[in-house]
């Protein structure tokens, strides 16, 4: 037996959530389907594969005032920024659950980003399965797939006039009444087959591409533009800076990309990748090689946005076939 929730159930009790938390859903923004903060159930989107971009501004905001110095009677006083209401993000596809899981790993391994830790635990992962794939997705090379409850608090999976849910952690019990939900003898629909790529022994093909001229010859093309860093669910690079007046100063950071000529000067002016090839490099061996090998999982989850974004046409998928073949000689 499956347990069962209906689609006006659902909507009744998303509604209800809204009252008292930030509810963030899939909406339909132009062409576009966007996470948004909702004011009215009405406006959910349920017809979508992926949203355009990932949850991630929620947990990790494209700009962040971290904490801010201020002069109060003759005093100086740090103080950190809070995260001030709960937050459930309703829609959350597989990929994009464990992107936040995957996102997390730097931010929370110790001492911490105090923040983030913040925005973590006070938000509440909805997810929604997949019923049919993308073409440019392939969550199931990188450890993943349509059907994967990972990171999620509650899972729903669609079937005739509502879902089959799966309430995964206690966060998601103490949200999800027992009453509005039934038994059913609803089988689970099958999960889609999702394209894939080529990902086994990446890790270690990438280390041996590290001098090779590829990078460079990929890197022509490029245009610095950074999209594909800003679409990614699980890119985390940001600059940090202050911003003051005479009595309060605030420390903000804002995303970054490792695509950005200048992004790795250091002291003296020194860049140790000003070209685009090594800026390139980084940015495919911190998915594939450096993130796996610190943190034992892909910093890639095959969401596909990249590829969907770059205005050039950089496909990660066709760097991963690329590279598992640069040193093999034809016959
Ligand atoms: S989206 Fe494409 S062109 Fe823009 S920075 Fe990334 S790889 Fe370069
Ligand atoms: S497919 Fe591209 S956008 Fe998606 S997780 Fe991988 S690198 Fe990031």
């Amino acid at each position: 037996m499956n347990k069962f929730i209906s689609k006006k159930d659902l909507l009744s009790w998303l509604g209800k959530l809204r009252e008292t938390r930030r509810l963030i859903a899939p909406t339909r923004v132009e062409d576009l389907t966007l996470f948004k903060e909702v004011s009215r159930v009405e406006d959910i989107v349920f017809d979508y594969q992926n949203t355009d971009l990932p949850p991630k501004q929620f947990l990790f905001p494209a700009t962040e005032t971290i904490f801010s110095i201020e002069k109060k009677d003759g005093r100086v006083e740090l103080v950190p920024a809070k995260v001030e209401k709960e937050t459930v993000i309703f829609g959350v596809r597989p990929c994009d659950a464990k992107g936040i899981l995957t996102l997390g790993m730097p931010f929370l391994e110790e001492p911490g980003d105090p923040l983030f830790r913040e925005h973590r635990e006070k938000t509440i992962l909805v997810g929604i399965s997949c019923l049919t794939a993308c073409p440019e997705c392939f969550c199931a090379s990188m450890g993943s797939a349509p059907d994967d409850p990972s990171g999620m608090d509650i899972m729903l999976t669609g079937v005739k006039d509502g879902y089959l849910i799966q309430v995964l952690t206690d966060k998601g019990k103490a949200l999800m009444p027992d009453s509005l939900l039934s038994s059913v003898d609803t089988p689970k629909p099958p999960a889609p087959q999702v394209s894939t790529v080529p990902s086994k022994g990446i890790t270690e093909k990438m280390r041996q591409a590290f001098d090779d001229p590829y990078w460079g010859r990929v890197a022509d093309r490029c245009l610095h533009c950074n999209v594909c860093s800003y679409v990614c669910p699980t890119c985390y690079c940001f600059d940090v800076r202050d911003y003051g007046g005479k009595n309060k100063t605030e420390r903000v950071r804002s995303w970054e990309s490792c695509q950005s000529p200048g992004f790795s000067k250091i002291a003296g002016g020194y860049d140790p990748r000003a070209n685009k090839g090594t800026r390139m490099r980084q940015r495919f061996a911190h998915k594939l090689l450096y993130f796996p090998e610190h943190f034992g999982t892909m910093h890639c989850i095959g969401c596909g946005r990249c590829v969907r974004a770059c205005p050039v046409n950089i496909d990660i998928r066709e760097i991963i076939q690329d590279v598992q073949k640069l040193g093999v000689k034809e016959k």
